[in-house]
């Protein structure tokens, strides 16, 4: 097999990506709250090629108990990648990569997440990765956001997530796989919608001035995916709302 770098590939044609999108474009998001019947709060995610799924259960009693906090909840998080997410299958289970991205995503939540309200319980985090084209942790982190929301977890606000890249020297948002795979950059973020942010990593190398283009590049992306976050629980809930009032006119003919 022959080894490519970015030198192999030509990112850009008439100043699109190869996807079409302009450089500060996101992928397309579709985003659906309150999926799954057994969960407490669910959210199924798309961006792009990434399809994912959330569920969060509890707050609900520890185990092993040892592991209770007295004065909160704990936080726990799961990153899976389903095998057949990627092209080549993916040996199934916990791995180094999913134990990093379960850490750094559950960091990203829990400074918003009211633990104190919990004592001596927990909040288990799910995170399936059904079919997976970069970005898989972003897309992650804004689903199981939106799920901490749909389960009724008091929080301070939204989490939103999104990264941005370098590719052919250009700086672009949300990377797709062939960009992530074999770009110079990816600078993935999470934030709060007023610009708190709640993680940060870096792969590859951008001059301080490309690191500031890349930062406002994502904290722009992640903006914009709060506002579909808001309005897809919005959506539910105000469906819910309706959904009730028509019921009651029913009960009261
Ligand atoms: P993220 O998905 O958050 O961008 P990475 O940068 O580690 O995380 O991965 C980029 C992409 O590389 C993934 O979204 C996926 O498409 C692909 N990938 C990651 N791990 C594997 C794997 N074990 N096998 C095949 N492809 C993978």
């Amino acid at each position: 097999m022959i080894a490519m770098d970015e030198n192999d590939i030509s990112f850009f044609k008439d100043g699109l990506r190869l996807d079409g999108r302009r450089a500060d474009e996101l992928r397309p998001v579709k985003i659906e709250v309150g999926i799954l019947a057994r969960a407490d709060g669910s959210c199924y995610i798309e961006m792009g090629g990434n399809k994912v799924i959330a569920a969060v259960y509890g707050p609900r009693e520890v185990h092993p108990r040892h592991l209770q906090e007295v004065t909160r909840a704990i936080v726990r998080y799961r990153y899976n990648m389903a095998s057949f997410s990627v092209e080549e299958r993916k040996r199934p289970g916990p791995d180094r990569r999913s134990y990093e991205l379960s850490k750094v995503s559950r960091e990203a939540l829990e400074p918003v997440i009211l633990t104190s309200f919990f004592p001596r319980s927990v909040i288990d985090v799910f995170v399936e990765v059904l079919q997976a084209d970069a970005g898989t942790r972003t897309a992650g982190i804004n689903a199981a956001a939106v799920a901490l929301a749909d389960a009724g977890i008091p929080m301070k606000s939204m989490i939103s997530s999104c990264a941005a890249g370098k590719v052919g020297d250009t700086i672009v948002l949300d990377p797709m796989k062939e960009e992530d795979n074999f770009g110079q950059a990816d600078l993935p973020i999470a934030m709060t919608p007023n610009g708190d942010i709640t993680l940060m990593q870096m792969d590859g190398n951008l001059t301080p001035d490309e690191f500031g283009q890349a930062v406002t590049m994502a904290m722009k992306g992640a903006k914009d995916i709060y506002e579909l976050q808001r309005r897809a629980l919005v959506a539910k809930y105000s469906q819910i709302s309706t959904d009730s009032a028509r019921e009651e006119v029913h009960l009261c003919e």
